[in-house]
């Protein structure tokens, strides 16, 4: 289990009635037959038909799929509800999800419509083609948005 599952897991058991709720009909909207379990013949088409095209292959399912046994259970499927609803993003280099920290390329960021993203080995082994050659790591990223918006703030109040 490695982190992501973690977290899903923990989001889930502290989350109230309506959440958890909303957690059930997403997985039912995926459970056709009502088995209990999803099968790779059951995800795939769900996920080509949601748009979730990076995710819509067998390794992903054996991602999800911790317990091993072909089917996902509910926790596995809250981990793909999470994925989805938390906006994670995938390596414009490798396809992969960013698990973990990821490096953002600034300019890109900056134009805050398309961002351009790579995993730590991608980044290092410059595994990609990008016209621009600026990347931070996603914490930076985050902490230099609230430098940024804090002196925002200031000169609001400055004038
Ligand atoms: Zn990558
Ligand atoms: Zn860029």
């Amino acid at each position: 289990m490695d982190e992501l599952h973690k977290i899903a897991r923990a989001y889930y058991i502290t989350a109230n009635e309506e959440s958890k709720s909303q957690g059930r009909r997403f997985f039912k909207s995926i459970d056709h037959d009502g088995s209990r379990g999803i099968t790779i013949q059951e995800y795939l088409p769900y996920m080509k038909r949601n748009g979730h095209t990076k995710m819509a292959n067998r390794p992903f399912f054996d991602y999800l799929n911790v317990s091993g046994t072909g089917e996902l259970e509910f926790m596995e499927v809250m981990t793909l509800f999470y994925i989805i609803k938390s906006g994670r993003k995938f390596c414009d280099g490798c396809d992969g999800l960013l698990k973990g920290t990821f490096f953002s390329c600034t300019d890109c960021f900056d134009l805050d419509d398309e961002s351009f993203n790579l995993c730590s080995e991608c980044f290092t082994e410059s595994s990609y083609v990008h016209p621009h050659r600026h990347f931070l790591d996603n914490y930076i990223i985050l902490e230099n948005m609230k430098v940024a918006n804090k002196e925002g703030q200031m000169n609001h109040q400055v004038s």
